[in-house]
């Protein structure tokens, strides 16, 4: 998997002080995306071991509490970033207790394969359904067109 961008210490995307990564590679095209150049699975930069450790130690960070890990993109459940998605998302389960995990993708959540599910039943919130361009407003919490929907699984 590739990644975009990384913010250790994040308020905009999602609830409280949270832990932000932007992976690559996005096959939904939305007319109006606001990260286009995270389309291309190979743009960005590798997501390595050490990125993936920094993220579980920056969650466990007593001098700056996070509430948890949001995955944006691109699109964190695109089916080639799922296998690293799952692995961090299992560590992030097992290693940083008490962290909430929220998600962002393109896919609706009743379209997902047993693969991309494997990943959801491990996170807390998922915000589904591509950007639409007609349905976009402004005043909406955590998604950008009114089709999207933020499920709060658990
Ligand atoms: S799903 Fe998100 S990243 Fe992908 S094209 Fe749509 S708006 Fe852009």
């Amino acid at each position: 998997m590739n990644m975009h961008q990384y913010y250790p210490v994040d308020i905009v995307n999602g609830p409280g002080t949270r832990c932000t990564l932007f992976v690559s590679g996005c096959v939904h095209e939305c007319p109006g995306c606001y990260n286009k150049s995270t389309w291309r699975l190979n743009s960005g930069v590798a997501f390595t071991r050490e990125m993936e450790d920094r993220i579980i130690s920056d969650l466990n960070d007593t001098r700056i509490h996070r509430q948890g890990l949001s995955l944006s993109g691109g699109d964190p459940l695109h089916p080639q970033n799922v296998a690293d998605i799952l692995k961090l998302v299992r560590r992030v389960r097992a290693e940083c207790p008490g962290k909430d995990i929220w998600m962002w993708t393109g896919y609706k959540l009743d379209e997902l394969t047993d693969a991309q599910h494997e990943v959801v039943e491990l996170i807390n919130v998922l915000v589904d359904g591509k950007f639409v361009q007609d349905l976009k407003d402004p005043a909406l919490i955590w998604r950008g067109s009114g089709n999207q929907v933020v499920h709060y699984l658990r």
